[in-house]
């Protein structure tokens, strides 16, 4: 069974295909740029000997239409498919499914209605997430395609959590609440912690770090997210790589009655300019971290703050869930980055935690329990893989609508 999973930005298709029988990724790619002169297609192959070649080709890529034909025409000269019909479904991440999508759904023309009707809640994302599946639905046929929702695995959060203490019309009226994102990676690596734990994932109370560019924590009561720290939008919660987390809201009036900012540039300042590159000047991590080794005060200052926010969060989950089995870290921070899980995890022995520093500095592929003898919960570090997590719940949705018709 070979399902494509699709992810489509505005001007970026980001895709894999994979063999779901041995869960293998038979191609991967990501194409940027579309619509400029010279577009950037860049993918991995996976040849019969599980060999991985990695290729680019920087043709012009005019609009999304071209870009998907690009990618069925590689797949077909590259021998993994004869046809698009021989896809047994197509995945599309879609980022924002309100309340309405508690689980990934066949996309058809209610759906796609639904998809639209939540463009104001993710200006960003869905308008081109929806743009990617019309496209795809003109050349596709008959093959299934699924909607696999960021804020679906969220939609579990009882009202005290997910509501802001606004007039409540603003909630029943405007959809004012919180729905949480990075649902996929949080509910995957939930998944990895229980096989790994050796425990079903409903028996499992766990706090999940997702630190990429954009990060977020989800406390985890009984496999269920209970509460998480993004928001209405991906604005709130922790410091990321340029948006600022939580602020006080009363900042961007401020702003604008004493400084005339409007409100697209208070928007830009706390969604571009802000987080670590607001303190520092840098978003990427490794930056950061090359220029604190050389004594530079703000970005010392910058993985201070970064870390301080995320502690606040684990102490906050920890009250929330009562008895935690095990703290995850994902995300390309969480994974890749031991001395910030170290300082994350530092004076945290009131809550159990204890790393053990030996298995913190290894660089592991596979999921790890970094944990000392003294800490009474798991300190986990596994790889995401939002892709195959998007491939997996397709599958699942196919399967399932096989069965009832
Ligand atoms: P995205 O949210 O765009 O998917 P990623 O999950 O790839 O982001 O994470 C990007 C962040 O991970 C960047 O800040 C990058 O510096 C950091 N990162 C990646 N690899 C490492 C590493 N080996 N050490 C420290 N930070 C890393």
């Amino acid at each position: 069974m070979k399902i494509l999973v699709l992810n489509s930005g505005s001007s970026s298709i980001k895709y894999s295909l994979f063999e779901m029988d041995d869960l293998l990724v038979l191609a991967s790619g990501f194409i940027e740029k579309i619509g400029e002169a010279r577009s950037i297609h860049k993918y991995c192959l996976t040849d019969s000997y599980g060999e991985i070649k990695k290729m680019a080709d920087t043709q012009p890529v005019s609009d999304h239409r071209q870009g998907l034909a690009s990618i069925i025409q590689l797949m077909q000269k590259s021998g993994m498919i004869n046809h698009a019909s021989e896809l047994s479904a197509i995945g599309h991440r879609v980022v924002h499914g309100g309340e309405k999508f508690h689980q990934p759904v066949m996309i058809d023309q209610a759906v796609l209605m639904e998809i639209k009707k939540m463009i104001p809640l993710a200006p960003l994302h869905n308008p081109a997430n929806l743009m990617g599946i019309q496209e795809t639905l003109k050349f596709s046929g008959g093959i299934p395609q699924i909607a696999v929702f960021d804020t679906a695995f969220h939609q579990s959060m009882p009202a005290y959590a997910f509501l802001y203490a606004i007039p409540k019309q603003f909630y029943e009226q405007k959809h004012i609440r919180r729905y949480g994102f990075h649902g996929t990676s949080h509910h995957y690596v939930a998944k990895q912690a229980a096989k790994f734990l050796n425990q079903p994932l409903h028996s499992l109370n766990l706090i999940t770090l997702h630190l990429g560019n954009g990060g977020s924590v989800t406390a985890i009561k009984q496999g269920k997210s209970v509460d998480t720290s993004m928001g209405m939008t991906p604005l709130e919660g922790l410091i990321m790589g340029t948006r600022s987390g939580d602020i006080d809201p009363a900042i961007p009036f401020y702003l604008n009655q004493n400084y005339g900012m409007s409100s697209e540039e208070i928007n830009a300042m706390l969604n571009k300019k802000s987080g670590l590159k607001g303190i520092c000047g840098e978003n990427d991590m490794r930056t950061i971290h090359a220029m604190a080794d050389a004594g530079d005060k703000d970005a010392l200052l910058a993985i201070d703050m970064y870390c301080y926010r995320i502690k606040k969060y684990i102490g906050a989950y920890c009250a929330v869930l009562g008895k935690v089995d095990a703290l995850v870290f994902t995300g390309g921070i969480g994974e890749n980055d031991g001395q910030m899980r170290k300082t994350i995890c530092d004076d945290l022995s009131l809550f159990g935690l204890s790393i053990d520093l030996h298995k913190n500095a290894m660089a592991s592929t596979k999921t790890i329990d970094i944990k000392d003898k003294n800490s009474t919960l798991s300190i986990l570090v596994i790889p995401t893989d939002e892709e195959l997590e998007i491939a997996m719940q397709t599958m699942i949705c196919v399967e399932k609508s096989n069965i009832s018709q």
